[in-house]
């Protein structure tokens, strides 16, 4: 285990992501804070009441999501890749060997998907929609999302996809940041 210092979290950007008028208690991200040293970051969640989410050792992968980068993280010593971020790789000859990050491109492969009926109190507004588990990059581990742009009758198994984010105002650094949508051939 690699020691770290306490992180001090001075850069906060707290309850602008509340939409204005909202009354109802929900399930919102209304905040988050980083540490000085940008490697941590707390998430505040409001779910009926406020959460706050410590991403720790996963920090980075959020942290990025607010610059509209995917990263995760590399194993040394046998090289696979993961994401979402593996703090310790999951090769048992590896022994939990520390993994590095690194920056994934834009760009998937379809995994499997199904198309929701119903949901969570969360997503019911965009109901129905496509829920696509995708390899980003060549991680070996693949990531859940919605995907857009398609009809659900047109998704096929290893379609290439990409990823798209939300405007840079409006992400929270969540994976509400960013979704899937077909790569357009043109
Ligand atoms: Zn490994």
């Amino acid at each position: 285990m690699t020691k770290v210092k306490k992180p001090v979290f001075d850069k906060k950007k707290k309850a602008d992501y509340r939409s204005k008028g909202t009354k109802e208690t929900g399930f919102e991200f209304v905040g988050h804070e980083i540490s000085d040293d940008g490697k941590f970051m707390n998430q505040f969640l409001h779910y009926d009441q406020l959460y706050t989410i410590r991403h720790g050792a996963n920090s980075r992968f959020f942290i990025e999501l607010l610059n509209g980068k995917i990263v995760g993280t590399r194993c040394p010593k046998c090289g696979d890749k993961f994401v979402p971020p593996r703090t310790n790789c999951w090769n048992l000859d590896c022994n939990l060997q520390d993994c590095d990050w690194v920056e994934f491109p834009l760009t998937a492969k379809m995994h499997t998907w199904t198309v929701a009926g119903w949901s969570g109190r969360s997503s019911l507004k965009k109901l129905p929609f496509i829920l696509v588990y995708a390899f980003i990059g060549d991680s070996k581990t693949a990531i859940a999302n919605y995907l857009t742009g398609i009809k659900p009758w047109e998704v096929e198994f290893d379609m290439p996809l990409q990823v798209v984010f939300v405007p840079k105002k409006d992400r929270v650094g969540a994976v509400q940041d960013w979704h899937f949508e077909p790569v357009k051939f043109f």
